[in-house]
């Protein structure tokens, strides 16, 4: 019996791999890996490493859950090192824990590395602290799409409360989204951001306000981190990628 390693891979940069991801990574025998992974990534994996996409697109699974449980019992009986490779850290949306429960339940051997998340990783590539002395206190990062493809059960008028919102997984319900908090009580002048493909070349910023997302007036495309807060005012000041890249900024 192998063990699995169910590791972060960051969020998309590939030097924002952890040393022990990388490392990992070298030595797996088979990587499961998911559709948000950096083929870049997947470069230093070591001949004969079998390479299997158990990605999903749109929110619908190529491969059910369940499937990709019974895949790591399967490799794991038959190799050494099992890699189950996940977009930023496996624990935040990433389902690691389930994969984890299941492998305990059945008596698979596995640890769990951390990665860099993207909630946190991808505004700071687009200047935007999530947390900023003076401007914001507290943070909370919240799925826009509920289990099952619905929209998500939510506490609004709780997250209304804290300064900087950020939402994985909410470009398809970002209306919806923004109207919710304004109706808890959100400033609609309050300045948002969408950041798409962050930390890649291909990063692209969409600042608006929460009233403009609420009208339909933001066009965007997933993979996206939606932030909504008053720290996007400090990206001028702070902003630094995307001059590296030469990249243009888009206002609606
Ligand atoms: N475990 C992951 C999140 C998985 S949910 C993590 O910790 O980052 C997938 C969502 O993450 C996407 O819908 C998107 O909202 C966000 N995301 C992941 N990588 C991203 C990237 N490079 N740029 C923008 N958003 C990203």
């Amino acid at each position: 019996m192998g063990k699995v390693y169910i590791v972060g891979a960051g969020p998309g940069d590939p030097e924002l791999l952890t040393v022990k991801a990388y490392k990992l990574i070298q030595n797996a025998d088979v990587i499961l890996y998911d559709r948000l992974i950096n083929s870049e990534i997947l470069f230093n994996a070591k001949p004969g490493c079998q390479l299997v996409y158990v990605g999903k697109e749109d929110g619908k699974h190529i491969l059910e859950q369940d499937k990709i449980n019974f895949l790591l019992y399967e490799f794991a009986t038959k190799n050494d090192v099992v890699v189950r490779l996940k977009g930023g850290d496996p624990f935040v949306f990433g389902r690691g824990g389930e994969e984890a429960i299941f492998l305990k339940e059945k008596g698979i051997p596995y640890e769990v590395v951390p990665g860099i998340t993207s909630a946190i990783s991808v505004p700071m590539y687009a200047g935007v602290p999530v947390t900023h002395r003076g401007v914001a206190s507290s943070f909370a990062v919240i799925t826009g799409h509920g289990s099952k493809g619905q929209f998500p059960d939510i506490n609004w008028n709780a997250l209304a409360g804290i300064d900087t919102l950020v939402f994985l997984m909410g470009v398809s319900n970002r209306e919806k989204i923004a109207q919710n908090l304004i109706n808890a009580g959100k400033d609609p002048k309050t300045p948002v951001i969408f950041i798409e493909k962050g930390t890649t070349k291909e990063q692209k910023e969409i600042v608006s306000t929460l009233q403009e997302v609420a009208e339909g007036k933001t066009k965007v495309y997933p993979p996206a981190i939606f932030l909504i807060g008053d720290v996007v005012n400090l990206k001028d000041k702070i902003s630094w990628y995307e001059k590296a890249f030469g990249k243009v900024e888009e206002t609606v």
